[in-house]
């Protein structure tokens, strides 16, 4: 299968644009004071194809801060690197179904693994990325990251400091699991190299091309590279589905029906797999953290363009 012609995708967006551009509701995140300043007004949505084809629309190239949207492609590395059985073993990769940054998540298995979706699973999977030392580790995040937007990403230095400084509870976590010995690294190491990757700015565009890339069995439309090996992709994207959105990530795939993965800056990608990715920005938090336009305007596109996964052809 592939995506409606360019110009039906084109005209799909632009209803979605329009139907949710007056959508106001949720709260903007204020755990750090920097997120607190995003835009609640800013819109971007962007669709890319497997074809290197990307329809964007609105602020599809305002800049944000990853956040937790950096987690399956940080996951897909590691995945690449040690082999997905081996990572699932030493990860999770069960729903937990509480909050991205639930310490409980940790006590519910008996060998103390969670989710490569949230916070817990996602700080291990960064201890696992291969370096010998945070820097080389860092390095190894940001050069993955950007092989899969396609283009060099930065950190913001801004959003990094401020998490560094409000980075308690993340830090617990890296503690507590590398007393069970589910943190493979030094957690400080674990916790810098993970605040750094939720700071690496990107735009709607970016997002879809990273989705894209999973969708298109490791290739990015955009470059041509190969990032990561085709088998890869369908773990990497069993994953978003069981925990992508936290603890809505059953009501997610009832609605919209693929995997998806959002993060607190208001980001929320999901992939269509063989046809290619939706990336949405909007501010506007729900409880759980996920932006709540993105999930409107992701539910109406994926009816739309007819990508939910569980439709009989
Ligand atoms: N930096 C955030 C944290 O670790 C990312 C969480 C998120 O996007 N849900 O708390």
């Amino acid at each position: 299968g592939s995506l409606p012609s360019r110009d039906d995708v084109r005209a799909i967006i632009e209803t979605a644009y329009a139907r949710f551009r007056e959508e106001r509701s949720g709260t903007v995140a204020d755990y750090i004071p920097v997120l607190a300043e995003a835009d609640p007004a800013a819109f971007g949505i962007c669709v890319a194809n497997t074809q290197g084809d990307a329809f964007a629309l609105g602020d599809a190239d305002g800049t944000f801060s990853i956040q937790s949207v950096s987690k399956p492609f940080v996951f897909a590395l590691v995945c690449d690197a040690l082999g997905a059985e081996e990572a699932a073993r030493r990860l999770g990769v069960d729903a937990t179904g509480l909050p991205f940054n639930s310490i409980m998540a940790v006590e519910l298995r008996a060998d103390r693994t969670t989710n490569p979706m949230v916070n817990s699973g996602a700080i291990a999977t960064t201890s696992l990325v291969g370096g010998a030392n945070a820097e080389e580790r860092w390095q190894r995040v940001r050069d993955g990251l950007s092989r899969f937007a396609g283009r060099t990403l930065t950190m913001d230095e801004r959003v990094y400091r401020s998490e560094a400084d409000h980075n308690q509870r993340n830090a617990g976590l890296a503690h507590l699991l590398r007393g069970y010995g589910r943190v493979y690294c030094d957690p400080d190491e674990a916790i810098d190299v993970y605040t750094r990757q939720c700071s690496l700015l990107v735009t709607a565009r970016d997002l879809a091309v990273m989705g894209a890339t999973l969708a298109g069995g490791g290739v990015n439309p955009a470059t041509g590279e190969q990032v990561i090996a085709p088998d890869t992709c369908r773990r990497v994207l069993a994953v978003m589905a069981t925990a992508g959105l936290y603890e809505r990530s059953g009501s997610w795939l009832f609605d919209v029906g693929l995997p998806g993965k959002s993060g607190v800056s208001g980001g929320i990608v999901t992939v269509s797999p063989g046809k290619g990715a939706v990336a949405t920005w909007s501010p506007p938090l729900d409880a759980a953290g996920n932006s709540v336009r993105g999930q409107l305007v992701t539910r109406f596109l994926s009816e739309a363009l007819g990508l939910n996964l569980f439709v009989s052809a």
